[in-house]
C-alpha cells in the first residue's frame, strides 16, 4: 500500500502536481493513528511485567500480618473447586489500605504469583477523563484484557489491580461528577458479574491510601470484602525490608542493618530502597568497592532532609548554626543518652545544619515527660544561641513549630495543667495560653540545663565548623569530658542514663534548624 501511495504521488508530482499538501495529510492521519493506538493501550496494554520477573511474597519485607492475612484470602481463590461444592460466595476483591510506599503493588503482583493468575493493571487516574463514558469503557477494556491474558498464558485466574481506587471510588454523588460515577458503576458491575463458575475467574485487588473517602458501595459483601490494611514497616519490618534491598549490593563489614533500621523510624519501604541506592551512589562517588556505614548515613541524611544544597552560609552563619545545633545535641543526649546519631552543619533542603536522634524504639505512646524532653530539645538550640551572642536568630522556626506542636498534644491529651479537656471545644485563647505557659516553662528548664555547657560549645563549635559534621560518639566522648570537669553539676551521665531509663522511648522527627 505505502509503495503504492508513493508511486502515485511521484507519478503526479512528474505531471507537475503540488504534493506537499497531499504528503502533509497522509503524515498527519498517520499520527492521529498512532496517538489513539496508544490511547487505547493506556488500559489495555497493561504492564504484564509480573510475568517477566514474578515477585513474590519472599522479596517483600515485614509485612508480615498483611501478607498472612492475604495468603489466606488467596486460598480461597486458590481452592476454588472446594469453596464452589460448598456454596461459599467467591471472593471478588480484596481492598489493600495504607501509606504509600508500603508494598501495596508488590503485594497485588506477589498474589498473582502466588495463585498463578495473570496480571494487570490499571491506576485510577487513568480512567479519569474529561469525556463522559472513556472511564466506563477503559473498565470493561481492563477486564476483558484480563481474561484475554489469562487464556493466552494459559492460566485460569486472573487478578486485576487497580492502584488509587479512590480516584474513582470516592463517594458518589458527594461531588456529583458524572463521569466518576459511571467510572465507578461499571466497575461494580464487573465485579457482580463475576462468577465463581466462569473460567477464567477474575479477583480484583484495588489500593488506596485514602480509605476513608471510598464510597460505601464498594465495601458491601460481594465487593471489596477483605479489608487488608498495610501499615509502615516497624523496626523488624525495616531490617527484613533493608536485608531485600541490599541483597544484590556488596556491604563493607562495617555495615550495621540493624542500626540502620533503627535510625529510620518512620520510613516506608519504597523510602528504604531509595536509602539503599542513595548509600550506593554516594559509594561509586568515591570509587569504592563496597558501600559503607557512613554512606548509609548520609544517604538517610539526604533521604530525610533532602539533597545537600549548593547554599554555603558565611563563616559567621556557620559557627552560629554549630552553637545552635550543639544546644539540641546537648539537651537531647541529657534527657536520654545515646540518643544523638550525628550533627551536621551541611545544608540539606531548607535546614542549614541539623542533629538526628536516634529513635530509642518504635513507639506509639508518648508519657508526659518524653513530650517535655522532646521540646527541651527542640528549644535548645535557640537557647544555646542565646547563651553565647545574647540574642536569637530566625533559624529557630521549625524548631518552635515542633515545640508548639507537642505542647498542644499535651494540652489536648490531658496532661497540661488545666487537666482533661474536650479537644474540639477548647477555645483558642485557652489552648494559646496553656501552649505559652508550657513552652516558657520547658525554656526556663532548658536554660537550667544549658548553662553550664556555654564555654565548652563556644570552643567545640570552633571544630564543628571546620570539620562540618561530629558522630554521635565524637560528641559524647565530649559530652564526658565537659560533665566530669564542672563539679557543679550534680549529675553523671550514668546516674541520668538510670534516671532516664524508664522513658528512654524513642521519637521519630530529626531536628532540624
Ligand atoms: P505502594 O504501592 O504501597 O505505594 P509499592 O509496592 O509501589 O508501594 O512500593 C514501591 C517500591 O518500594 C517497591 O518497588 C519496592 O522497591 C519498595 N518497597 C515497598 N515496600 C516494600 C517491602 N515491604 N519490601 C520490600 N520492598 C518494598
Ligand atoms: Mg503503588
Ligand atoms: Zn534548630
Amino acid at each position: 500500500m505505502i509503495g503504492f501511495v508513493a508511486a502515485v504521488l511521484i507519478f503526479l508530482a512528474s505531471l507537475g502536481f503540488n504534493i506537499v499538501p497531499i504528503v502533509f495529510l497522509i503524515g498527519l492521519s498517520i499520527a492521529l493513528l498512532f496517538m489513539m493506538e496508544r490511547r487505547t493501550t493506556v488500559t489495555g496494554g497493561t504492564k504484564s511485567a509480573a510475568v517477566k520477573h514474578a515477585i513474590d511474597f519472599a522479596q517483600i519485607g515485614g509485612q508480615d500480618t498483611a501478607k498472612r492475612e492475604l495468603m489466606e484470602a488467596l486460598d480461597f481463590l486458590k481452592r476454588r473447586e472446594k469453596i464452589q461444592a460448598l456454596g461459599i460466595r467467591p471472593l471478588k476483591g480484596i481492598l489493600l489500605t495504607g501509606p504509600p510506599g508500603t508494598g501495596k503493588t508488590l503485594m497485588a503482583k506477589a498474589a498473582a504469583t502466588y495463585t498463578d493468575s495473570a496480571f494487570v493493571s490499571a491506576s485510577g487516574s487513568e480512567f479519569v477523563e474529561m469525556y463522559v463514558g472513556v472511564g466506563a469503557q477503559r473498565v470493561r477494556e481492563l477486564f476483558k484484557k484480563a481474561r484475554m491474558l489469562a487464556k493466552k498464558e494459559g492460566k485460569d485466574s486472573a487478578i486485576v489491580f487497580i492502584d488509587e481506587i479512590d480516584v474513582v471510588g470516592g463517594r458518589r454523588g458527594a461531588q456529583s461528577h458524572q463521569e466518576y460515577d459511571q467510572t465507578l458503576n461499571q466497575l461494580l458491575t464487573e465485579m457482580d458479574g463475576m462468577q465463581t463458575t466462569q473460567s477464567p475467574f477474575v479477583l480484583v485487588v484495588a489500593a488506596t491510601n485514602r480509605v476513608d473517602i471510598l464510597d460505601s458501595a464498594l465495601l458491601r459483601p460481594g465487593r471489596f470484602d477483605r479489608m487488608i490494611k498495610v501499615d509502615l514497616p516497624d523496626r523488624e519490618g525495616r531490617l527484613h525490608i533493608l536485608s531485600i534491598q541490599t541483597g544484590n549490593k556488596p556491604l563493607s563489614s562495617d555495615v550495621n542493618l540493624e542500626h540502620v533500621a533503627q535510625e529510620t523510624y518512620g520510613f516506608s519501604g519504597a523510602q528504604l530502597e531509595s536509602l539503599t541506592n542513595e548509600a550506593a551512589i554516594m559509594a561509586l562517588r568515591e570509587e569504592k568497592e563496597r558501600i559503607e556505614q557512613q554512606h548509609f548515613r548520609d544517604a538517610v541524611d539526604k533521604v530525610l532532609m533532602g539533597e545537600k544544597t549548593g547554599r554555603i552560609p558565611n563563616r559567621e552563619e556557620l559557627r552560629r548554626v554549630a552553637i545552635h545545633e550543639l544546644g539540641h545535641a546537648i539537651i537531647s543526649e541529657l534527657v536520654r543518652p545515646n540518643s544523638v546519631s550525628h550533627i551536621t552543619i551541611a545544608p540539606r533542603g531548607n535546614a542549614l545544619g541539623f542533629v538526628r536522634q536516634i529513635p530509642e524504639k518504635d513507639s506509639y505512646l508518648y508519657t508526659i515527660d518524653q513530650l517535655n524532653n522532646q521540646i527541651k530539645v527542640a528549644l535548645g538550640g535557640t537557647i544555646a544561641e542565646q547563651l553565647l551572642y545574647g540574642n536569637r536568630s530566625t533559624g529557630a522556626q521549625n524548631d518552635f513549630q515542633q515545640a508548639s506542636n507537642l505542647a498542644r498534644t499535651e494540652v489536648e491529651c490531658g496532661l497540661s495543667r488545666i487537666g482533661i479537656v474536650d479537644a474540639d471545644n477548647l477555645p483558642q485563647t485557652i489552648l494559646d495560653e496553656e501552649i505559652r505557659f508550657i513552652l516558657s516553662e520547658r525554656e526556663k528548664e532548658t536554660k537550667e540545663l544549658l548553662e553550664p555547657f556555654a564555654e565548652g560549645i563556644r570552643e567545640l563549635a570552633q571544630s564543628i565548623v571546620q570539620h562540618e559534621n561530629m558522630t554521635g560518639d565524637e560528641f559524647r566522648n565530649w559530652l564526658q569530658k565537659q560533665l566530669g570537669m564542672s563539679e557543679d553539676m550534680e549529675f553523671t551521665t550514668a546516674e541520668t542514663a538510670a534516671k532516664h531509663a524508664i522513658d528512654d522511648n524513642g521519637e521519630s522527627q530529626p531536628i532540624a534548624v
